[in-house]
């Protein structure tokens, strides 16, 4: 145990980010960090706790409580405070390949089940673990490690997102030899093309990629397996296929209006954002609309622009919220984002209780960014969005909504109720559809034969990630749904500890 008394002697601290005003001005990231020694401090406050939920990594109530990939929580806490950077490191990669990813985008379901957070702020898990694999690379001590012996056994993994990318390590650490096949132009999935450069920069995922690479991953770029390369060449070339395409498909809203101009949804608007800025070049991530550099109408470098319009985010979730922050670096006039639910209450209520995740009021920066140039939250809540209306040039102009309440009604489901007289009218000539998704979009599961499950997902049970099909399987949020990044890295690792138990008849693989 790091110090028994230290929960008791410090506060928990967390570093502030950029301020607001600044970092919109920009695409860099906007999270700053704390120095080694406050840190040390910071895991002085980790109990060891006997039953550390932290790092369990179940689902309650269908939310994660702990750590999704297990991480050893108390144990790397225990050698922060102890100065054992090195082993701390080894530690840590025990259990997550890629730390750098999770220490930035990660929503920290370990925080919210730290024994500590019963009734005081819990232990800063995700701060310590970024601190960790950064030390790694500034220190060199993360090296490639290529395997030193093949088996022979080739694999394919279809999709390069945190899921393909997780298995891929592993099974190349285990000998295989793998190819990751992505359609994008880049490798990385929505930790390149989803979660915007402010939250985690491209150069961090590229330099994972670049380490595979040197490890003897081979990545091939645009190619959609079952498109460009028809799904039967994968299974006359290699002997096991992991599919971990994502769940890409997004959830329309079919209103009057939705077909206007300036109607799109969130992954048109961030992909092509995110595209712009790297094929610009890196000096792109610190030119910003404000000052006029960045192309407007650049043919080149085609996006949508959010520059001088009031802009409304429907779907109050990360997505969404990656819209508001990208809209203000845009320089947009307003941006405004509704939600259909109702505002969640600020502190834990009795059906909630830890180690659940909190359900709970929460500000994330693209809201904190906007409250702090238009004065107040961004966010509307309980609000249902009935038509769009456009001008003669077929172009969106504003929005028609009526506000709602959830009604509940003998023990059944909610149900929405709209509140008479409650129309409004928004202006809006960029309208982003952030409403979810509703699971895998791409032929490969067709051509392969696979069986989907009751929401169109690649059908697998979790742990054991074998489809319908010999030798196929499925991980990631093809097989779960839209997820976290840790999950796909969960079950990235699992898939992979089973192929090679298919491939070789057992496994060492965790
Ligand atoms: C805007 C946005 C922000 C998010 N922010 C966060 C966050 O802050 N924190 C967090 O934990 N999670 C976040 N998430 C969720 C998280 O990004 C996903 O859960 C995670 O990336 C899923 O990983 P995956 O590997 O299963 O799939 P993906 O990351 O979706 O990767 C799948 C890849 O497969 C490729 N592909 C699909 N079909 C084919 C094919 N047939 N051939 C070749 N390639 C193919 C796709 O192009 C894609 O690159 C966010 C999601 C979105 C959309
Ligand atoms: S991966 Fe996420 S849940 Fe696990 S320790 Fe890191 S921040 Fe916590």
């Amino acid at each position: 145990m790091a110090k028994p008394t230290g929960f008791m002697e410090y506060e928990r601290e967390v570093p502030a980010d950029r301020a607001p005003q600044e970092r919109v001005s920009n695409w860099l990231e906007f999270h700053l960090h704390f120095p080694d020694e406050k840190l040390v401090q910071q895991s002085a406050r980790c109990m060891d706790c006997g039953i550390p939920f932290c790092h369990t990594g179940e689902l309650i109530s269908g939310m994660a409580s702990g750590c999704p990939v297990n991480n050893l929580i108390p144990e790397f806490n225990d050698l922060i405070y102890r100065g054992l950077w090195r082993q701390a490191l080894d530690r840590l990669l025990k259990t997550n390949n890629f730390p750098e990813f999770t220490g930035r985008v990660c929503p920290a379901p370990c925080e919210g089940s730290c024994t500590l957070g019963i009734n005081e702020p819990p232990v800063t898990i995700k701060n310590i673990e970024y601190s960790i694999i950064e030390r790694g690379y500034a220190e060199g001590w993360i090296q490639p490690d290529p395997p030193e012996k093949r088996t022979g056994q080739r694999v394919a993994v279809v999709g390069s997102g945190p899921a393909g990318l997780a298995c891929a390590d592993q099974l190349n650490r285990a000998g295989h030899t793998v190819t990751v096949y992505e359609r994008a132009d880049r490798i990385g999935g929505l930790l390149m093309y989803g979660i915007p450069n402010m939250k985690l920069d491209k150069a961090i995922v590229q330099r994972r990629v670049d380490l595979m690479t040197a490890e003897g991953v081979t990545f091939v770029t645009g190619v959609e397996i079952g498109t460009d390369m028809p799904a039967a060449q994968l299974r006359d070339e290699f002997d096991a296929i992991v599919l971990t395409g994502g769940a890409t498909k997004p959830r329309d809203l079919p209103v009057e209006g939705r077909e206007l101009k300036g109607v799109h949804f969130a992954m048109e608007f961030l992909h092509a954002n995110t595209k712009r800025l790297l094929d610009e070049g890196e000096e792109a991530k610190t030119r910003t609309f404000e000052n006029g550099v960045a192309p407007q109408n650049d043919a080149r470098f085609p996006f949508i622009s959010a520059k001088g319009k009031h802009v409304i985010v429907i779907g109050g979730g990360d997505t969404g919220t990656d819209c508001v922050g990208t809209s203000l670096r845009h320089g947009c006039q307003s941006v405004i984002q509704f939600e259909i639910l109702d505002r969640p209450p600020d502190a834990r209520q009795p059906d909630n209780p830890w180690p659940e995740w909190p359900k709970i009021f929460r500000v994330d920066y693209g809201q904190e960014e906007a409250a702090a140039l238009q004065g107040r939250d961004p966010r509307h809540y309980a609000i249902l969005t009935k038509k769009m209306v456009g001008d003669e040039d077929g172009q969106i102009q504003e929005i028609h909504t009526v506000d709602i309440e959830w009604v509940f009604e003998n023990g059944g489901r909610p149900q929405l109720r709209e509140i008479p007289g409650s129309d409004k009218v928004w202006p809006a000539q960029l309208v982003l559809l952030a409403m979810g998704f509703l699971g895998p979009e791409n032929p490969v599961l067709e051509q392969l034969g696979i069986e989907q499950d009751a929401r169109s997902n690649a059908k697998a049970e979790y742990d054991n990630y074998a489809t319908n099909v010999p030798g196929v399987f499925a991980a990631g949020d093809m097989r779960r749904g839209q997820s976290l990044v840790v999950w796909a890295i969960n079950e990235g690792r699992g898939a992979a500890r089973e192929v090679d138990r298919y491939l070789m008849g057992e496994t060492e693989l965790p």
